[in-house]
C-alpha cells in the first residue's frame, strides 16, 4: 500500500490490530489489490469490506466525504453515512450475494457533510471484489457526485420556461400581475417568492404578486425592500423560520430558512420593485443559487418592462393611427388635394381628389412637367420658380403659391393654394417635398364678391353720409369713423370713448333720456338689442348744435350679455330745424286762428241768447249750428296747438288726484249735448283714484269717444268701462264700427296716420288725435293699445299706473 495522497498516509498510520479488520497484512489479497487500485485513482472511488462494510477511500472522494473527512475512514458504512444506510443496505448485500455490479444513476441523497442536510445526487456504481477463486470479499464503489449538474439543469429548465412565457406581458401592469405564478412550479427551488412594486413618487412598496406564502406571512418578515433599492444590489435575509409563522416546510429541514431579496431593473438603471425568493435549506447558497435567482429577477424584470415598452410602443402606434386618421380626416373636411414629388425621380403622385382637378385617373403617375401642363400658361413660370426656390436648402423648404389649373375634361379654371414643405438631409441633399392642394374657386368669388359688396356699402354709406360707430363691450373699445366723430365735432383720429366722448358730447337736455336707452338696449329681455334714438350733440371742437339719428344693434353671448354695439349714425340737423319750424308754424298759425274763433263764438252766444229773448226759433237753430261747427273748429285748431306744444317740448303734466270714473261720466254728459247719433254710456265701473293731469286724460278719453262716434256711422252704442286691473285702471271705449284691419293697428297711433279706405275716406280728420293720445298715456307712464274687428267694432284702451311717477322720456 504505498502511494494513495493524504488518504493512503491515513491508512498506513492507522493501527488496524485494534479493528475488527486486523492487521492489514492479513488482509485478502483482493482487498489489498483493490485497495491499492482506489488509493491510486483519481477518479472518487471507496470501496466496503468486512462484515460490516468498512468504508476506504481515496483523495479524489474527499470532496464527497465533506467534513465527515476524515474520521470515517475504515468506520462501518452504516456508522459512515447513516442516513443513507437503511436505503443503500440492500443494494451492498445484493452485490455480495450475487456477485453483480449494481449502477445508480443521478440517485438523490439527502446527507449532512458541510453542516447542513444538503439535496445531493450522485452517479456510482456497486462492484464485487472477488479473489482468485470468486468469493465476494467486499464492494467497490466508484462515484460521481453530479448534484450541481443536476440542479444546474433544473434551473436551466425553470429559466428557459420562464423565458418562453414570461415575454408576452402587454403592459407592465400585467407583469406584475403574471410573472410570479410561473414560480409557482418550481416550488422545490424556490419554496416562495413575491413581487413588490415601487412607486416612487410616494415612494411606498405594493406586494403586487405572491405564491408559496400568504399575504400576512409575506408581511411578517419586514424584508429589506428600500435598502435593496438603494444598494441596487441583492440582500440575504435571515432567520425566517422565526419570522414567518405557520410556514410550511415540506421535506426541508426546519432551521435556517432564508430568502433573498433583489432589485428589479428596467432598462439601464431604474428600478421599479423587488423580487423576494425564498431558498431551499436543502440546497447550498452559493454563488451558482445566487446567480440563478438574479437570473430569475432579471427574467421578470425584463418580462415587465417588456409589457412597459409593448405599452408605450401601443400607445405610440396607436397615436399615429390616431393622428393619421385625424390627418386623414382633416383632409378629407377640408376638401384638400394632398401631393408629394419625389426629387430623386420627378415622380409626381397625389390623392383621387388632387389626381381629378389636374383631369388625371386614380391610378395615374406622373411626372413634374406633365403636372405642370396642367396649371395656366400665365400662373406656369411663377409656380415653376417657386418649386425651384422651395427645393433650394437656403429657402428653408416652404412653399406656397395660389395659381388656376385647367384639365381637358373641364376647362372652367380651378384656382388653388398650394402649401408645402421640402426636407433636406444632413449634406443639404433634399429628400421630399409634399405638402396640400386647396380649391379657393369658390374663396375667390365670394372674396370678390364681398370686396364689391363691401364696395358698395362704402359707396352707399357715403351717398347717403351715414357714420358707424363699434364698441367692445368686452375689451372696452369704442370705433369712430370720421363721419361720426364730425357728428360730435372731433376732428382728431386719436381713441375715442364711451365716457370721455360719447356721453359729454351729447346735448346736456338729452344725456340722462340717452343713456338711459343705451342701458335698456344692452339688456336683452328688455329691448332685445334695438336702438333707435334721435339726439342732439353739441360739437367738442366747433360747439355746433346737431341733430343725430342714431340706429344700432346689442350683440349678446351665450350668457345674454352684451359684447358688442355696432349701428350707424345720420345727421338730421336740417330736417329737425324744419320740423321746429313747422311745429313753430303750426303753433303761431293755430294761436292766431283761436282768438278770432273765441270772439266769434261770443257774438254767436251773444246773438243766440237774444234769438231766444225774441223767440226766434230759426235764428236758435241756425245759431246752435254755427257754435258747433266752431266748437268743431276749436277742437281742430286745439289739436293743432298740442301737436305743436308737444312736439316743441312744452307739454308739461299739473298732476293731482281725482276718480277716472267721475272723469269719464262728466265727459260723457259733455259729449251727450253735441252727439245726437249714438247712446254713450258707462257700465258699472271701479271707484279708482289716480295722480294725472286731469285735462290731458279728459283729452284723451274726448279724442276716443269722437272716434268712436265717427268711425260707426251705423253703430248706435258707445260703451265705455273703467276697472282696475292689479297696479294699473283700465279704460276702455267700445264701438260697433268699421273696425281696423290687423296692418293698420300699430301704426294708428303714429302722427298723421289715417286708414285710407272707402268708409273713411268722407270722415274728415288729421289723424293726429291717437298721436296726441298715446303720447299723454306714455307721458303719464301708461299704455295705450287697440283691440279690433274688421267691420264689427273696436275697443281702444288705455292704462294708467294707480302709483302714479313721471316717465322721464
Ligand atoms: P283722425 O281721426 O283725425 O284721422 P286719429 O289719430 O284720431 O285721427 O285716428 C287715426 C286713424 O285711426 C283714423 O283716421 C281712423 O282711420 C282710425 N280710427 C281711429 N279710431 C277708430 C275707430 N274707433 N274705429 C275705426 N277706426 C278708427
Amino acid at each position: 500500500m504505498k502511494g494513495g495522497g493524504e488518504a493512503g498516509a491515513q491508512i498506513r498510520a492507522r493501527n488496524w490490530e485494534e479493528t475488527p479488520l486486523g492487521n492489514p497484512a492479513n488482509w485478502p489479497s483482493c482487498i489489498r489489490l483493490s485497495l491499492s487500485l482506489c488509493l491510486n485513482s483519481s477518479f472518487p472511488i471507496s470501496m466496503y469490506w468486512g462484515a460490516d462494510y468498512h468504508v476506504f477511500y481515496n483523495d479524489a472522494y474527499k470532496d464527497i466525504a465533506g467534513d465527515r473527512h476524515p474520521g470515517i475512514m475504515g468506520k462501518p458504512r452504516k456508522e459512515a453515512w447513516p442516513e443513507t444506510w437503511q436505503e443503500i443496505q440492500p443494494q451492498f448485500d445484493a452485490v455480495m450475494s450475487t456477485g453483480n455490479s449494481i449502477r445508480n444513476k443521478d440517485k438523490r441523497f439527502l446527507i449532512h457533510r458541510f453542516g447542513f442536510i444538503e439535496e445531493c445526487y450522485f452517479d456510482f456504481t456497486l462492484s464485487p471484489i472477488a479473489d482468485e477463486d470468486g468469493n465476494i470479499c467486499g464492494v467497490f464503489n466508484a462515484v460521481m457526485e453530479t448534484t450541481y449538474q443536476i440542479i444546474n439543469e433544473r434551473r436551466n429548465h425553470i429559466l428557459q420556461q420562464l423565458n418562453l412565457q414570461l415575454h408576452n406581458f402587454q403592459t407592465g401592469e400585467h407583469g406584475y400581475s403574471e410573472a410570479i405564478s410561473l414560480l409557482q412550479r418550481f416550488k422545490h427551488d424556490i419554496p416562495f417568492s413575491l413581487l413588490y412594486k415601487y412607486d416612487a413618487l410616494t415612494d411606498t412598496f405594493t406586494l403586487t404578486q405572491y405564491a408559496g406564502l400568504t399575504i400576512e406571512q409575506a408581511g411578517q418578515a419586514g424584508w429589506p425592500l428600500k435598502e435593496t433599492i438603494v444598494s441596487g444590489v441583492h440582500a440575504v435575509v435571515g432567520g425566517l423560520e422565526a419570522k414567518i409563522r405557520h410556514f410550511d416546510f415540506g421535506d426541508m429541514p426546519v432551521a435556517g430558512l432564508q430568502a433573498i431579496a433583489i432589485p428589479l431593473k428596467y432598462g439601464e438603471d431604474s428600478t421599479t420593485g423587488v423580487f423576494i425568493a425564498g431558498l431551499n435549506t436543502l440546497i447550498r447558497l452559493d454563488d451558482s443559487y445566487k446567480q440563478f435567482l438574479e437570473s430569475v429577477a432579471f427574467q421578470i424584470g425584463a418580462s415587465i418592462n417588456n409589457g412597459v415598452n409593448f405599452e408605450k410602443e401601443k400607445l405610440r402606434t396607436d397615436q399615429i393611427k390616431y393622428s393619421e386618421d385625424q390627418l386623414q380626416f382633416a383632409i378629407d373636411a377640408a376638401g384638400l388635394g394632398t401631393w408629394d414629388l419625389d426629387p430623386f425621380t420627378n415622380r409626381f403622385t397625389g390623392n383621387n381628389r388632387l389626381k381629378s382637378w389636374f383631369g388625371l385617373q386614380p391610378d395615374a403617375e406622373i411626372d413634374l412637367s406633365q403636372a405642370l401642363n396642367g396649371i395656366i400658361d400665365t400662373d406656369r413660370p411663377l409656380v415653376v420658380s417657386a418649386i425651384q426656390e422651395a427645393m433650394t436648402f437656403g429657402s428653408g423648404g416652404n412653399y406656397q403659391i395660389e395659381y388656376a389649373i385647367v384639365n381637358p375634361l373641364d376647362p372652367t379654371p380651378r384656382m388653388v393654394r398650394a402649401k408645402g414643405k421640402a426636407l433636406f438631409d444632413n449634406e443639404q441633399q433634399i429628400t421630399r417635398f409634399s405638402g396640400t392642394l386647396q380649391d379657393i374657386t369658390a374663396e375667390r368669388k365670394t372674396l370678390d364678391a364681398l370686396e364689391r359688396a363691401y364696395e358698395q356699402a362704402r359707396l352707399s354709406k357715403e351717398a347717403a353720409q351715414l357714420g358707424t360707430f363699434d364698441m367692445d363691450l368686452i375689451k372696452g373699445t369704442m370705433e369712430w369713423d370720421e363721419r361720426c366723430r364730425l357728428l360730435f365735432g372731433i376732428s382728431h383720429h386719436n381713441k375715442v370713448s364711451y365716457e370721455a366722448d360719447f356721453l359729454p358730447g351729447l346735448h346736456i337736455l338729452d344725456r340722462e333720456r340717452i343713456s338711459t336707452i343705451i342701458n335698456k338696449a344692452f339688456d336683452k329681455a328688455e329691448s332685445n338689442g334695438d336702438y333707435d334714438v334721435e339726439y342732439r350733440t353739441v360739437g367738442v371742437e366747433d360747439n355746433q348744435l346737431r341733430w343725430v339719428r342714431a340706429k344700432g344693434k346689442v350683440f349678446f353671448d351665450e350668457q345674454d350679455e352684451p359684447i358688442r354695439f355696432v349701428g350707424s349714425v345720420l345727421e338730421i340737423t336740417n330736417e329737425k330745424l324744419n320740423e321746429i319750424r313747422k311745429n313753430d308754424f303750426i303753433g303761431m298759425v293755430s294761436h292766431e286762428l283761436k282768438t278770432p274763433l273765441t270772439s266769434l263764438k261770443a257774438y254767436v252766444q251773444v246773438l243766440n241768447a237774444r234769438s231766444r229773448k225774441e223767440g226766434n226759433s230759426f235764428a236758435i237753430s241756425s245759431l246752435n249750428k254755427v257754435e258747433l261747427q266752431i266748437n268743431k273748429m276749436s277742437a281742430l285748431i286745439n289739436g293743432f296747438l298740442n301737436l305743436s306744444r308737444l312736439e316743441s317740448g312744452k307739454i308739461h303734466l299739473n298732476r293731482l288726484d281725482f276718480r277716472v270714473d267721475d272723469l269719464i261720466s262728466e265727459i260723457i254728459e259733455e259729449s251727450t249735448l253735441v252727439v245726437s247719433t249714438h247712446q254713450i254710456k258707462l257700465l258699472p265701473s271701479d271707484a279708482v283714484v289716480i295722480n294725472a293731469d286731469r285735462d290731458k286724460i279728459g283729452q284723451v278719453i274726448t279724442n276716443l269717444i269722437s272716434n268712436a262716434v265717427k268711425y260707426s256711422p251705423r253703430g248706435e252704442v258707445v260703451e265705455l268701462a273703467c276697472k282696475q286691473v292689479e297696479d294699473t285702471v283700465q279704460v276702455s271705449v267700445r264701438d260697433d264700427g268699421m273696425g281696423i284691419r290687423l296692418q293698420d293697428r300699430d301704426k294708428l297711433f303714429e302722427r298723421f296716420y289715417r286708414v285710407e279706405s272707402a268708409h273713411t275716406e268722407n270722415i274728415s280728420g288729421f289723424g293726429i288725435g291717437l298721436y296726441l293720445s298715446a303720447e299723454i298715456i306714455k307721458r303719464h307712464g301708461g299704455e295705450i293699445w287697440v283691440e279690433s274687428e274688421k267691420g264689427v267694432g273696436s275697443t281702444f284702451y288705455f292704462s294708467l299706473p294707480v302709483q302714479f311717477t313721471e316717465r322721464s322720456i
